[in-house]
């Protein structure tokens, strides 16, 4: 039988705020375990939390970001559970009324086409603190520094139907959270949490089939190769005519596939009640206005301008935004050189590739936009060819050399002038005259051999173009 995948994600993002989300102890990542802590962040009795305003803001700029609505009115349950990273064996968090409801993100696929993408639900919620299991002993640690770090996290509807689309969805999330500036979004640290709901049910059939939650996905690719596997395992359970069991796995990096954790806990096992500590959250529409204000360019639009702004095949206006400090690269580029199209392919070509060779991001880029646009400027006016222009790339990458410095220095500069081509096609002619002689009895293929003899010998500086003319005449006439 033909199945088909249904996936829906949660996705918890660690919010950037200064201080936690009920107390005023700090988030910054990395102190030593245990002193960004309180009485309030370690659950001791009596004490009260109280909200901090930024962590709903940026709750509510996500929500207007993603089309939510904003809840007039929601508010904080108590998730009870033990478990010793929760020093008050209840989580804060919001249950019944969650602050934004109903939105949607829409995602691009590699094949062109664009899906849209349901958000069910975005609430607040604080996160636990870190255990840390010593491998040499039977021992473990708590640091309750993240006890209290405001967290969103985002529900999706069960729209997802590929592994490919989960992560276009979470790279889309992400881009998001980058570009309202609310969340580092890094899965590797933590800050950027997936768990994947995934069933299959037979093509053509509504009702969906039993789920499974799978965890401990810290990467992209992560996700997408648990879900690969996940969905083959489905289907060939129900192949042989097995039953899924709706329960929570786990992906083993180690042997590459997901395992049994445990039963699937349901909400009733938390007992969740409204936090008695914390009085319904009230945001007045006038609230709302104002942060809708402040909503920088997003991923969508700022694709939609650099097409028609830009003139930008979509496929380059893709790449271009999908990180905020990319697409800014490519805007200080084009301050200082106006050609769009050469600015995209050399990022995406020339400028990806070094980065991803020295494991830099582009706010580590060795090439500052000033000096990339200096080296387009060349080749835009002709001064060097294409070719050279790579050969002062890399050069420039190990230096700090501006392209124009490099090319006197070098003497790269490119020659257009025809006597001095005409020369050097000359000698290649007069040095290959068998290849001449089958030229000029039809093999026309030859031609691409004399271009290259003649670009060799002029050490890559010949302009290309001249070269073609005037080996034409040579040859053919
Ligand atoms: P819980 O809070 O118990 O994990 P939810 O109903 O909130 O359950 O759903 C969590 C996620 O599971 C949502 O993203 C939702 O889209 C997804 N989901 C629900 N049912 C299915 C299903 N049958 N197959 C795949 N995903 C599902
Ligand atoms: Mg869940
Ligand atoms: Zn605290």
């Amino acid at each position: 039988m033909n199945y088909e995948p249904v996936i829906g994600l949660e996705v918890h993002a660690q919010l950037k705020t200064q201080t936690k989300i009920f107390c005023g102890c700090s988030t910054r990542f990395g102190a030593p375990p245990n002193t960004h802590v309180c009485p309030v962040c370690l659950g001791m009795p009596g004490v009260l939390p109280v909200l901090n305003k930024t962590v709903v803001e940026y709750a509510m700029k996500m929500a207007l970001a993603t089309g939510c609505r904003v809840e007039g009115t929601s508010r904080f349950a108590r998730k009870n559970y033990f478990y010793p990273d929760l020093p008050k064996g209840y989580q804060i968090s919001q249950y019944e009324l969650p602050i934004a409801l109903s939105g949607h993100v829409n995602i691009s696929l590699e094949n062109g086409t664009t899906r849209r993408i349901g958000i069910t639900r975005i609430h607040m919620e604080e996160d636990a603190g870190k255990l840390i299991h010593d491998p040499d002993r039977p021992v473990s640690y708590v640091d309750y520094n993240r006890t209290g770090v405001p967290l969103i996290e985002i529900v999706s509807e069960p729209d997802l139907r590929s592994p490919e689309e989960a992560g276009a969805y979470l790279r889309q999330l992400r881009a998001i959270l980058r570009y309202l500036d609310i969340s580092d979004g890094n899965m590797e640290e933590g800050s950027f949490r997936c768990d994947a709901n995934v069933s299959v049910r037979p093509k053509g059939q509504e009702e969906f089939g039993t789920r499974t939650e799978l965890k401990n996905l810290n990467s992209f690719r992560f996700v997408e190769k648990a879900l690969a596997w996940e969905i083959a395992r489905q289907k060939e359970a129900l192949g042989q005519g097995e039953q899924i069991v709706q329960e929570t796995r786990l992906w083993d990096t180690e042997k590459n596939r997901t395992i049994s954790m445990r039963g699937k806990e349901e909400a009733h096992d938390y007992r969740y009640f409204p936090d008695p500590d914390l009085v319904p959250l009230v945001i007045e529409s006038s609230w709302i206005k104002e942060v809708e204000k402040q909503l920088p360019e997003l991923p969508d639009q700022r694709r939609a301008r650099f097409m028609a702004d830009f003139d930008l095949p979509e496929y380059d206006a893709g790449v271009l935004i999908a990180a905020r400090e990319i697409a800014d690269y490519f805007e200080d580029c084009l301050a200082a050189v106006n050609k769009p199209k050469l600015v995209s392919n050399w990022m995406m070509g020339e400028l990806t590739a070094i980065l991803n060779a020295k494991g830099l991001s582009i706010t580590e880029s060795p090439i500052s936009p000033e000096r990339l646009a200096g080296l387009i400027k060349l080749i835009d006016a002709g001064t060097i060819s294409g070719k050279i222009a790579k050969i002062v790339f890399d050069e420039m990458a190990g230096s700090e050399k501006d392209a124009k410095t490099i090319v006197e220095e070098k003497g790269l500069v490119q020659v257009s002038d025809e006597g001095e081509i005409s020369r050097i096609v000359d000698k290649v002619i007069e040095s290959n005259p068998d290849e001449a002689e089958k030229y000029r009895n039809g093999r026309k293929k030859l031609f691409g051999f004399f271009v290259g003899q003649a670009m060799k010998e002029s050490r890559g500086k010949a302009n290309p173009q001249v070269v073609n003319e005037l080996l034409k005449k040579r040859l053919d006439g």
